[in-house]
């Protein structure tokens, strides 16, 4: 998997503060896409073993106490970078207890593949489907497009 963006210390994607993840790689060539540069897999740079460290190190500070974890991109539910956002989360779960995570993915809930569930069964919140120009509100929160929905999960 590469990656595009990693920001520590995040209060914009997603609730309380987080440290967020941009993915490179995504399929869905949205019209008014605003991350157009993420959508080939191989932009942006690899997505090494001391960011997957760093990420954690992180999530566990105490000084700047994060809630959580943000994964957008790019898509991270795109198939290729399915195991690298298995292995990170499964490291949250292990060694960040309490914190949550959102993921932001072009596909929709009902339209995942087993794979895609898996990896789904080890977030909290995901916002799903395509940005669609003509339903974009900029008065939603979390979201660009009135389609896409928030879907708590646990
Ligand atoms: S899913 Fe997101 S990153 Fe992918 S094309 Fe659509 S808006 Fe852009």
């Amino acid at each position: 998997m590469n990656y595009h963006q990693y920001y520590p210390v995040d209060v914009i994607n997603g609730p309380g503060t987080r440290c967020t993840l941009f993915v490179s790689g995504c399929v869905h060539q949205c019209v008014g896409c605003y991350n157009k540069s993420t959508w080939r897999l191989n932009s942006g740079q690899p997505f090494s073993q001391a960011m997957e460290d760093q990420i954690i190190a992180d999530l566990q500070d105490t000084e700047i106490r994060r809630q959580g974890l943000s994964l957008s991109g790019g898509d991270p539910l795109h198939p290729q970078n399915l195991p690298a956002i298995a292995q990170l989360l499964k490291r949250v779960a292990s060694e960040c207890p309490g914190k949550d995570v959102w993921l932001w993915t072009g596909y929709c809930l009902d339209e995942l593949s087993v794979e895609q569930q898996q990896v789904v069964t080890m977030i909290n919140v995901l916002i799903d489907g395509k940005f669609v120009e003509a339903l974009r509100d900029p008065s939603l929160v979390w979201r660009g497009s009135s389609n896409q929905v928030i879907h708590y999960l646990r």
